[in-house]
């Protein structure tokens, strides 16, 4: 239950299972979570549960300011991030500077620290929008959310705070023709007396499915490691994740586990 926020732009570096050593970037309120998505399993909480309202995002000159700082200082300490992260208390792509943002990164990690990537998790909502797009096409990790095929488990899931249109999604994720990877968290358990797993027969044909469709260069599933809003909601088993992960490599999608 003791979700948290992160309370820096810049924080870390942290040991990610997934990512290596990575850099957070936080382009939202230090006191707030900002989302499109209200997904049940979030580690920030839900929407307006935690922080204080008035929270601003920080500026574009705030975030290069701290990432330029943070690498110095990394660098005098004898370190270097494997990988600079957007991903923080909500859904980076909001951030109204965006895409200035993500150049002003590649700006700084060419200077300071050439070898490492640059990812942004996010949950695709903002692929309507050019500048968007075409930011997300600069970097190396564009990773995007899809928790199932079906949309009723995403609007399960995810409570989208927007009219969600599942094959709209996968049509914006096709676009990026294979630059992109797809992360999708699979989880079980309930939540107020409703049954929750997405890795049902059902959510995971329509998964392979829309897999099929988007070509994505690698898929990564994982479950849920920290608390969540939902003390009722389980991690699904290691071994269930190889299954399907096994499944999406018959298939021929590159896939990594994080359990
Ligand atoms: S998309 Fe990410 S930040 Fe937004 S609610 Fe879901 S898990 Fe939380």
């Amino acid at each position: 239950m003791s979700t948290f926020l992160f309370d820096e732009i810049v924080f870390g570096p942290v040991n990610s299972r997934r990512l290596g050593v990575s850099l957070g970037m936080n382009l939202l309120p230090v006191n707030r979570k900002i989302c499109s998505f209200d997904c049940i399993y979030c580690e920030c909480g839900l929407n307006g549960e935690l922080g204080d309202k008035s929270g601003q995002m920080p500026t574009r000159t705030e975030v290069k300011t701290a990432l330029k700082v943070k690498l110095q200082n990394m660098l005098k300490d004898g370190l270097k991030p494997d990988v600079i992260t957007f991903a923080g208390n909500g859904e980076p792509t909001l951030h109204p500077d965006f895409s200035n943002v993500i150049d002003d990164t590649i700006e700084l990690r060419d200077t300071f620290c050439p070898e490492a990537r640059i990812a942004v998790l996010s949950n695709g909502s903002r692929l309507n929008k050019p500048n968007v797009v075409e930011a997300l096409l600069k970097i190396d990790d564009n990773i995007q959310k899809l928790d199932s095929g079906l949309t009723e488990t995403i609007l399960r899931l995810d409570q989208p705070n927007y009219p969600f249109n599942l094959e709209k999604t996968i049509q914006q994720l096709k676009a990026f023709n294979g630059q992109l990877i797809i992360q999708t968290m699979f989880v079980a358990g309930e939540m107020n007396g409703v049954n929750i797993d997405n890795t049902t027969e059902a959510d995971i044909n329509s998964w392979l499915e829309a897999l099929n469709e988007i070509q994505p260069e690698k898929v990564m599933i994982y479950t849920i490691e920290r608390d969540t809003p939902y003390n009722s909601l389980k991690k699904v088993p290691l071994e269930k994740l190889h299954e399907i992960a096994k499944i999406a490599k018959e298939k021929g999608f590159a896939v990594s586990v994080s359990g």
